[in-house]
């Protein structure tokens, strides 16, 4: 695997090898049910279970896209930049049972998968080499889910991702503006709108974004202002009521997009090598962690294919009434 730069969007792309990632057998054991440890040694992290299992484990990916080892090597190839494919790539495996899906756990156990993120991007933030934490969870087959059982994935990268990038320089120059957290004001018109609220819990807040990407977009957020996911949900009430929020959000979501994309935003790792100081000043004050909810609906899955411009065929205040009006 090799890094490229987009010369003109700045952005990083993943090129594979050509053969270097062979297909899984399927036939093969569930490299991630109990006892089959042999097939991914290393523990990163455990929450023990009942008797000699474990609730949650996390490993190594078994296929990286990235590689822990060694330093970037950053290079120029006339113009262009180009690197290794340094980073890390983890397993969340969400509980021992093969079937049982995050939306089937109790909101202890989905709360004990929020602490093992937690956890691991904590640890993975330690990393000088690595500017950027990705918490993500590719749901169904359609979504990219190449392993059945249920786990989620973390990635550690030596850059930002595009779309985080994004939202950095905008959320800087609202704040730059207003003196005010651009998300913090987007939630606060939500909630007085109602008409795109999915779900409130305690100090969380769910709804569908006003220019949602896709049918049933959703984010989930903090009320209170907290630019880094694992120093806001510090306490064990946090975190079970944001599990309840996400276990809602899900189970409303499988009555009409059982299938889908979903990614943690959260601040960048400020102590990463090189990571300019100066452009961070406000970060703490103008960025807002939030999780984001992609569905795949497979009849429309080929009009946003392109992503050039996203194609939605769905209002979000429909969206959010269905979602709201879901008997879970
Ligand atoms: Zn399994
Ligand atoms: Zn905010
Ligand atoms: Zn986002």
């Amino acid at each position: 695997m090799q890094l490229r730069r987009d010369p003109i969007t700045q952005s990083w792309v993943n090129l594979e090898d050509e053969g270097e990632n062979l297909p899984i057998r399927e036939d093969a054991p569930c490299p991630l049910c109990p006892g089959q440890g042999g097939l991914s040694p290393q523990t990163l992290y455990e929450y023990p279970g009942g008797g000699s299992s474990w609730q949650v484990r996390v490993t190594p990916h078994l296929r990286p896209i990235y590689r822990i080892e060694g330093d970037a090597q950053r290079r120029a190839e006339g113009i262009y930049d180009k690197m290794r494919s340094l980073g890390a790539h983890e397993v969340v495996v969400e509980n021992p049972s093969h079937n049982l899906q995050l939306s089937q756990l109790t909101n202890e156990n989905v709360a004990q998968v929020l602490r093992a993120y937690i956890a691991r991007v904590k640890d993975l933030k330690k990393d000088r080499r690595f500017r950027y934490v990705t918490v993500f969870r590719n749901h169904g087959a359609l979504a990219g889910g190449e392993i059945e059982h249920p786990h989620s994935e973390i990635t550690a990268t030596p850059f930002i991702p595009r779309r985080v990038g994004y939202e950095l320089r905008s959320s800087m120059r609202y704040f730059e503006l207003k003196e005010r957290c651009l998300t913090c004001d987007i939630a606060g018109q939500e909630i007085a709108q109602k008409i795109r609220i999915v779900d409130q819990l305690g100090s969380f807040v769910a709804f569908c974004p006003f220019a949602s990407r896709v049918p049933y977009e959703t984010w989930l957020l903090p009320l209170k202002h907290n630019s880094s996911f694992e120093e806001d949900l510090t306490d064990w009430d946090q975190q079970l009521c944001f599990a309840r929020l996400l276990k809602s959000v899900l189970l409303r979501l499988e009555t009409v997009a059982p299938t889908y994309h979903l990614v943690l935003h959260s601040s960048p790792n400020l102590a990463a090598k090189f990571q300019s100081e100066g452009i961070w000043r406000t970060l703490e004050d103008d960025y807002h962690w939030h999780v984001e909810i992609l569905p795949v609906l497979p009849s429309k899955a080929k009009s946003y294919a392109l992503k050039e411009v996203y194609y939605n065929s769905l209002l979000p205040e429909i969206a959010a009434q269905t979602l709201r009006n879901a008997r879970i």
